[in-house]
């Protein structure tokens, strides 16, 4: 049989929605895919570890990896630079293996023009799933009310038509399980191809 590369996953969506939540509990569950080390310029938290948590790095050196081409992707989040070294990605699809990137959506948009056959996953926070569903469902709100929380909304729903996977993220171990769903799938999807 062929040697199947592996999926390039993507788990992103708004700020807050509990990215870094859902992909560390589906870490803990000790699947077989990998995960991308990002590196950044902000300063560790308190018991974050260098080159687990991220690549600690100072804006010089964050600019070298730009100018020598090591990100897959970076972008500029409330100021401080972050990025996907590309020789991780790259040396574990070759070698047959998932890998997921956790990444926020400026970032998620590049890596879909390099990797258009990566699987992207947008989280999405309850709050907009039930603001969805009342605006495309019901409609039954004061127009004031519609319009300013749409405007919040319309930027994130946005960017979710990019994505190939929306996961609500009511509930940390159903949007695990979602996700762990939609890779099972990818890969019976690729089988036949
Ligand atoms: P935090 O500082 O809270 O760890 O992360 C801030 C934001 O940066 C989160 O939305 C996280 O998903 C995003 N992020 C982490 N690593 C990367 C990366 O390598 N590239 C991009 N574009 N965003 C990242």
């Amino acid at each position: 049989m062929r040697k199947e590369k592996g999926l390039l996953l993507v788990l992103s969506g708004p700020a807050g929605v509990g990215k870094g939540t859902v992909c560390s509990a589906l870490r803990e569950q000790e699947t077989d895919i990998q995960y991308s080390v990002s590196a950044t310029t902000r300063a560790p938290r308190d018991g974050e570890v260098n080159g687990i948590n991220y690549f600690f790095k100072s804006r010089e050196e964050f600019k070298e990896m730009i100018a020598q081409d090591r990100l897959l992707e970076w972008a500029e989040y409330v100021g401080n630079f972050y990025g996907t070294p590309i020789d991780y990605v790259q040396e574990t699809l070759n070698n047959g293996k998932d890998i997921i990137l956790e990444i926020e959506v400026q970032g998620a948009l590049k890596v879909k023009e390099r990797f258009p056959e990566g699987v992207f996953i947008f989280l999405m926070p309850p709050s907009l799933a039930e603001l969805r569903n009342r605006i495309v469902g019901r409609g039954t709100e004061t127009v004031d009310v519609i319009n300013e929380r749409m405007n919040v909304a319309k930027e994130e729903i946005d960017m979710m038509k990019n994505y190939d996977y929306v996961v609500e993220n009511d509930q940390v171990e159903l949007a695990v399980e979602r996700i762990k769903s939609i890779v099972i799938a990818e890969h019976c999807k690729r089988e036949r191809l």
